[in-house]
């Protein structure tokens, strides 16, 4: 079959202005941390640093909720048709600098610029519009029931969807007049800090955004602080526990988004090509740094060896290397540390006797990576199997019955979301009620939408994000 070389497709960086330095956004103002240390954050596919950013310590966190909790006052006494307003505006400016956004997204955390132009961005302006709509509906979202917001907000969000986590943890907070402050990921703070200076542009009042950056030392400071009302928290099931042993007893409201081990499950009636294409999206997308990735394939025996025949032909064709480039599909690993602990679990599959096939493709000299990978002669006790890799590293496990499919699929200390292929509807239904994950996608995978309430069962973690339920986790509801 005759190949062709795609012309390089870089997406230029001009349109994005860097700071050299980043101070913290505290009470509408860009300050100084008072710890006067600063972290460098770099580019994981070059290497090169981009920019100093201020490494908050427990002054400054102080100061941020304390500037949270003033703006608290105002904030949730103005007219909630005002506040969507203030919303809206956010929503569309993020639309009119999407290309800026999309551009620095993909410069500090390796993935695709197709990803971050076509899903993190829009998706993450989409989230504004959404709550924006509910800010002066609270009564018709929860009918009969009082609405009051909790107060001052912490929440703190990791690296793999920076803007977009951004967006589902202040969005429905403001909606519902709460105030916050937020602390990104060490790796990934600069559109954090871009999207503060658009709250700069459609002058929020003050104090009700905050942005605190630093390692996870800073995020320990900010929910540990006493003057919070409400505690949201994104990332591994490690720290989440963490989170929830620090403020067990006290009056905080806590969501947790946690890890997840989800099965994507085809069945031997399915249209494998388009099972496939799922499966590659389900584990792929984001170089597999997706907390609801796709990460364990549950194939039908009876059609195991055809499908991964198609799968491998098609890892062949994935393009691995400069995320800017358009015809990217595999970016680059979101840090160091990132890609030892995927090579660290990858080498415990080999020991432990499971088959690794990798796409034949060249890595680039400088910056983080790592190809698509495929284990098959996966047992569920393998490490490969149970454990997030958090990578791009899918793990092959065959079932002859739909209960079998079951058994295995909920054969995980995690439950955040599955996915289901076959052309019986009433199979996706038997499936969808026997499956212990928060979201079950059928016939497709990786799909969000604002209206959709997201989120996990087990050590996933519990509350929603998104749609109505994902404002409930901001407010409290009493009787009139
Ligand atoms: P973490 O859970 O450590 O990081 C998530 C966020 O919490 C970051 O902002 C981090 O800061 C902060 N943080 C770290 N320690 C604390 C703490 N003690 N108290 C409060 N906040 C803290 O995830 P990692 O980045 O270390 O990734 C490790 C693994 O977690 C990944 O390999 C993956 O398996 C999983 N993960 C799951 C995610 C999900 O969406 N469910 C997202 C990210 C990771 P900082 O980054 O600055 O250290």
């Amino acid at each position: 079959m005759p190949t062709w070389d795609y012309a390089p497709a870089p997406e230029s960086t001009d349109i994005v202005s860097i700071r050299d330095t980043y101070g913290l956004f505290i009470g509408g103002e860009w300050v100084e941390p008072t710890s006067k240390h600063y972290s460098k954050t770099i580019n994981p596919a070059t290497e090169e640093v981009l920019a100093a950013v201020s490494v908050a310590g427990e002054q400054d966190v102080e100061r941020a909720v304390e500037g949270a909790r003033k703006a608290f006052g105002t904030w949730s006494a103005i007219r909630p048709a005002d506040r969507a307003k203030y919303l809206f505006r956010i929503a569309r400016v993020m639309q009119e600098r999407a290309r800026e956004l999309a551009v620095l997204e993909t410069m500090n955390g390796g993935k695709p610029i197709r990803e971050s132009r076509d899903v993190d961005v829009p998706l993450a302006a989409a989230h504004f519009f959404y709550y924006a709509g509910w800010a002066d509906k609270l009564e018709y979202a929860f009918p009969g029931r009082r609405a009051e917001p909790l107060g001052v907000a912490a929440q703190v969000i990791p690296w793999n969807f920076p803007l977009l986590m951004l967006a589902w943890k202040i969005a429905p907070a403001l909606a519902a007049g709460n105030t916050v402050v937020l602390k990104p990921a060490e790796t990934t703070p600069l559109t954090a800090l871009m999207w503060a200076t658009i709250c700069e542009e459609v002058e929020l009042p003050p104090g009700v955004v905050n942005i605190v950056t630093g390692a996870g030392a800073t995020g320990a400071a900010l929910v540990r602080h006493p003057d919070l009302d409400k505690v949201a928290f994104t990332g591994s099931t490690e720290v989440g526990k963490e989170i929830q042993r620090a403020i067990a007893g006290t009056k905080v409201h806590l969501t947790l988004e946690l890890g997840g081990k989800a099965a994507n499950i085809v069945f031997e009636d399915a249209a494998l090509d388009q099972a496939v294409e799922g499966v590659v999206n389900g584990i792929f997308f984001n170089q597999g740094h997706v907390c609801c990735a796709g990460s364990r394939l549950l194939v039908q025996e009876s059609v195991a060896e055809r499908l991964l025949g198609k799968l491998k032909r098609r890892l062949g064709t994935l393009r691995l290397g400069d995320p800017l480039d358009k015809n990217t599909d595999i970016g680059a690993i979101n840090s160091r540390a990132q890609l030892d602990k995927i090579k660290s679990l990858v080498d415990s599959g080999v020991d432990e006797g499971a088959d690794m096939y990798q796409a034949p493709c060249e890595l680039p000299a400088q910056g983080f990576w790592f190809p698509p990978t495929v284990f098959t002669g996966v047992s569920q006790s393998h490490r490969i199997a149970t454990e997030e890799i958090f990578g791009p590293v899918l793990s092959v496990l065959t079932f002859r019955t739909p209960q079998e499919a079951i058994d295995k699929a909920n054969n995980t200390p995690y439950g955040l979301s599955a996915g289901v292929w076959t052309e019986k509807g009433s199979r996706i239904l038997w499936m969808a009620d026997r499956l212990r994950a928060g979201v079950v996608w059928a016939n497709t995978f990786n799909r969000f939408d604002p209206a959709s309430a997201f989120g996990g069962y087990k050590e996933s973690g519990f509350g929603r994000e998104g749609g109505p339920q994902g404002l409930s986790s901001y407010l409290r509801l009493t009787e009139p």
